[in-house]
């Protein structure tokens, strides 16, 4: 790493102090750029790495609601407008306990390069709260949603800043948070918010995106080295929409999904998740609101293991071809990259944002694996996200086979410009710095096109 980098990085450490997740994103992307600012000195005489990690704005603010009992809750709602440079700001809505300020601001740092990378002219943000919807019933989740809302509003709009939903903010949340807007401004907004529901707005293929993108991309990657992920055993973290339709879509393509996980463990089906199964596991998640365990009490072949390793995740050192964590960030420690590798692991794509730690992409990266980081390998989300913004405009909806087809374009888009820079500059096969230096190109010279100061 060049002499100027080492600086920025520790300038933004001590500015960030606490902030561990943004700081590992950070490093992670800077670490990347020596190439590119030494052949460009352009981007450092403009500061481009000091502005792109400050956000241009953050907006905090107190969500007040009742629960059944009569009871006032007080959460905190927090939005970081990150980057705006190549379009409004866009990016999801998190509601989780773990939700703070720093994890925010990673999550929307990562969203600037993965947006730029879609081909889709959006900027960069992400928010949430730490209210956490487990547990709650629909009508306090309701309320919620609505006190968000009267707050949230007065900062978002179509041509300025377009929530959608993340972990915890699935149809249910977005349905709300909508109603709420709506009932505020007197608009049908349709390009406020994306992740409607189909008949209000909402564009076809939204609710697989993230899933099927990630499996697109890592075909693309298997396709590099003349293999395809038919017969591949497949290991998924998550129980959530990115882990279902990355599951849907190996079963499509004739792999063997044999696992899936929530925040209290995992299940291994080594006969593998067919679509029956995965239809239980649906019903289960998005309707019953229940726990992964109950798979292993509905289908005999499976077993169930609670979390509570420290160090590791027993779950990705289970044989397999190929891993899809798809719940969290730092879910794959350096210990679970290493089990990964021993039971030969060929091709690793991230659904979730940063689920791998440095320790862990190291190992994988050094090993000579197909790698595809998440600001790649998950941003089918964001990109169908787009497209139901270009839909709203329009006032059109495409069909289901015209979006999975422009999905299909964008993942393989996004793989030809990660490949593409990690070749240009010298890294061929390196997706992750492949990904951070086309992202950062776009961006960076739109910064500088219109006047970075
Ligand atoms: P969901 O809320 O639908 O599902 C999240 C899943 O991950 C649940 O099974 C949840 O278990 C599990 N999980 C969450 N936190 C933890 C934790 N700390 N430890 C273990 N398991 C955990 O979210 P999504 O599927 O939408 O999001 C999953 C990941 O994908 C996130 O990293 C998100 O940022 C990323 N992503 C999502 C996109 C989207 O379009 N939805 C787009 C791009 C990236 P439990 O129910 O027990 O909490």
């Amino acid at each position: 790493m060049n002499d100027y980098i080492q600086s920025v990085l520790s300038e933004v450490r001590a500015k960030n102090q606490g902030e561990s997740e943004f700081l590992q994103a950070v490093h992670e992307v800077y670490s990347t750029l020596g190439p590119v600012i030494e052949r460009h000195p352009e981007y450092r005489a403009a500061r481009i790495l000091e502005q792109m990690a400050e956000p241009e704005r953050v907006v905090i603010f107190k969500v007040p609601w009742v629960d059944d009992s009569g009871e006032v809750r007080v959460n905190r709602g927090i939005r970081v407008q990150m980057n705006s440079a190549i379009g409004p700001y866009k990016g999801g809505l998190r509601f989780h306990p773990s939700v703070r300020l720093g994890l925010l601001k990673f999550l929307a740092f990562e969203q600037v390069y993965k947006n730029a990378l879609t081909t889709l002219p959006m900027g960069g943000g992400k928010g949430g709260s730490d209210f956490d919807p487990k547990g709650k019933s629909d009508a306090e989740v309701r309320r919620f949603c609505q006190s968000f809302m009267t707050e949230l509003y007065r900062h978002i709009g179509q041509f300025s800043d377009i929530p959608a939903g993340d972990i915890g903010v699935g149809s249910r949340e977005i349905g709300y948070l909508f109603g709420q807007y709506k009932r505020i401004t007197g608009e049908f907004a349709a390009g406020v918010i994306t992740g409607k529901g189909h008949g209000w707005g909402g564009s076809q293929i939204r609710p697989e995106a993230t899933g099927y993108g990630s499996v697109y991309f890592a075909q693309e990657m298997l396709a590099t080295r003349d293999d395809s992920l038919s017969g591949k055993t497949c290991l998924i973290s998550g129980s959530g929409n990115v882990a279902q339709y990355t599951a849907e879509a190996l079963i499509k393509l004739g792999a063997k999904p044999v696992t899936l996980s929530d925040s209290s463990g995992f299940i291994y089906d080594k006969d593998g998740i067919d679509g029956e199964k995965l239809a239980w596991v649906m019903d289960l998640k998005n309707k019953r609101r229940g726990r992964i365990a109950e798979y292993a009490e509905q289908f005999p072949g499976a077993t169930y293991a609670p979390s509570g390793a420290p160090d590791h995740n027993p779950l990705w050192d289970i044989p397999a071809d190929c891993a899809f964590p798809s719940a969290t960030q730092n879910e794959i420690s350096g210990k679970d990259a290493a089990n990964l590798l021993s039971n030969g692991v060929i091709a690793v794509a991230e659904g979730a944002n940063m689920p791998t730690s440095p320790e862990g992409v190291e190992l994988l990266l050094g090993a000579g694996v197909l790698y595809g980081p998440g600001k790649a390998a998950n941003a089918g989300g964001v990109a169908v996200s787009g497209l139901e913004m270009s839909q709203a405009s329009q006032r059109q909806q495409w069909s289901r086979e015209q979006v999975d087809e422009e999905l299909r374009g964008i993942m393989r888009a996004i793989h030809e410009q990660a490949w593409s820079a990690a070749q240009e500059y010298g890294h061929p096969g390196n997706y992750l710095m492949g990904a951070n230096i086309a992202g950062f190109r776009k961006v960076a010279d739109a910064m500088l096109d219109e006047s970075a100061v």
